[in-house]
């Protein structure tokens, strides 16, 4: 059989069902990954992270060469052009089987069944889920309806993951093709996301995903729990932007972590808190995945909870961009703002309180929040991005309460009680002493003499107009 294997955020040679099942099927197989970059501009995808992007395609060229694979790029410019070039390919190459693993958010699955229209009749379509560890429609209540809150869908997640033994990686299936054509060029960057490019120092592919994963396993995971809340410690795994393209898979996560901290099971993670932990976090990216999937409107913009559109949002564009830039007067959350313009990422915590600041202090529309953050973030994700943005701002599934906003003086004393994560992003306040440094007004630091902006807003203030809001919805 001649096959073509769709790469797309799946961007791996190991645990990747859909190619392990193409290889095995196959005797022909070549690979194909789309450069879609108009679509990718309509998406918010940030520059770091498509340069990212194109650096994880260059190294999984070269490693599916070492199977005889070549790996074909072809230039969309939009997911509407799909469908025209996969039928030239499969027509050019005499294909009987395009091999792609299933994408969740509602254009990824409208420009699938287009190209599925498209080669019908002579082509067979072989999806295979294997984005998360269970696809959506995989984990539903007693009632056979999809989970609106976390907690019930982790606890059912955990007993099938342990019941069908889920989690475990799978291994590559051994084989080596005879090429009939060479692997394209892949660009090493693309006209429209040359602006802002950051350097993560992250390095690109398979292995370097794999080398992360150890040594967080090796060194943070059994510290995860108390490490994850610290900003200015790096107590993280930082495999986010790898997750998000399919470098690496959740399964791999799970199977290292349960390996390294000598569980031979799922269900028995609980003795083990920092495993259990990140697991758990692990599970909350299938949540939002399954979420976006049975609620397409959210992918039309649309909150999860539809009455929270009574909000009057302020699209005010002078408070919006003293957030954007770190300049509101309110040291933790411009630090935070600050990490994300200089590294295209940001401390979990961190996305919570200035998206909470955002939403809830500043009252501006999340949604305006929601598309920064995906245009800067290396591990830019739908999904997550937005299911954290509806979570903070409380209009989504499983919702913090709305009176529950993160103080962001309690938070940074308590999760960076030196202040050496607000020293290392806004250096005008680096002098100041550990506890005049979170909450410059209470101490009468003279703000202006230092450069610093005065606050956007009174914050009691502010939050009780919020919660006052939120309570007449
Ligand atoms: C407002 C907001 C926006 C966010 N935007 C994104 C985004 O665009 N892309 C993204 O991958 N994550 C997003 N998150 C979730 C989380 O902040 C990041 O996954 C995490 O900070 C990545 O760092 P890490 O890899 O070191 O995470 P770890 O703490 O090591 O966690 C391991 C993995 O679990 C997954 N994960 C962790 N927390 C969450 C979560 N709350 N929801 C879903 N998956 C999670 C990620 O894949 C992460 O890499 C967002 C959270 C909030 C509150």
């Amino acid at each position: 059989m001649r096959s073509i294997y769709w790469f797309r955020s799946d961007l791996r040679i190991s645990d990747n069902l859909a190619l392990a099942k193409a290889m095995q099927a196959s005797d022909s197989l070549m690979g194909v990954f789309i450069l879609t970059p108009d679509t990718w501009k309509a998406h918010d995808a940030a520059p770091c992270k498509v340069r990212f992007l194109l650096e994880n395609v260059s190294e999984l060229s070269k490693e599916l060469w070492k199977y005889g694979v070549p790996l074909l790029i072809r230039r969309g410019p939009s997911f509407s052009h799909c469908p025209s070039i996969l039928d030239k390919l499969c027509k050019q190459y005499d294909i009987e089987s395009l091999y792609f693993n299933h994408e969740y958010p509602l254009d990824e699955r409208e420009r699938d069944n287009a190209v599925g229209e498209k080669l019908s009749g002579y082509v067979a379509m072989k999806g295979y889920h294997q984005h998360l560890v269970f696809a959506p429609g995989d984990v539903l209540s007693k009632q056979g309806t999809p989970f609106k809150v976390f907690t019930p869908f982790k606890n059912a997640w955990i007993v099938k993951a342990h019941n069908e033994q889920a989690w475990q990686a799978a291994g590559l299936i051994r084989k080596k093709f005879k090429a009939e054509i060479e692997p394209d060029k892949v660009p090493s960057q693309l006209k429209d996301f040359t602006g802002q490019v950051i350097d993560l120092m992250l390095d690109p592919g398979e292995k370097a995903a794999q080398k992360k994963l150890k040594h967080f396993c090796d060194n943070k995971l059994y510290d995860y729990s108390e490490g994850r809340d610290k900003f200015n410690v790096d107590g993280t795994s930082l495999l986010s932007p790898y997750l998000a393209q399919g470098v690496i898979s959740s399964r791999q996560c799970i199977t290292a972590a349960l390996e390294s901290s000598e569980i031979r099971d799922i269900d028995s993670m609980k003795n083990k808190e920092g495993a259990a932990t990140w697991v758990s976090e692990l599970i909350w990216r299938d949540f939002y995945h399954h979420i976006i999937y049975f609620n397409p409107d959210i992918s039309r913009r649309k909150p999860y909870k539809l009455k929270t559109d009574a909000i009057p949002w302020s699209y005010d564009s002078v408070l919006f961009e003293a957030w954007k830039n770190g300049m509101t007067g309110f040291p933790v959350v411009d630090a935070g703002m600050r990490q994300l313009l200089k590294t295209g990422w940001m401390h979990n915590r961190l996305r919570m309180v200035t998206a909470m600041f955002l939403s809830k202090i500043l009252l501006l529309d999340w949604r305006l929040g929601e598309k920064h953050f995906m245009s800067h973030l290396i591990d830019g994700d739908f999904a997550a991005n937005n299911g954290g943005w509806q979570w903070s701002a409380s209009t989504g599934t499983d919702a913090v309460p709305y009176f529950r906003i993160f103080n962001p003086f309690t938070q940074s004393q308590r999760f960076d009680p030196a202040g050496d994560f607000i020293r290392q992003y806004c250096p005008e306040l680096a002098h100041l002493d550990n506890k005049k440094i979170h909450d410059l007004h209470a101490f009468g630091v003279d703000v202006d003499a230092l450069g610093y902006p005065q606050p956007v807003c009174n914050y009691k203030a502010m939050r009780q107009r919020t919660i006052d809001l939120f309570k007449e919805l």
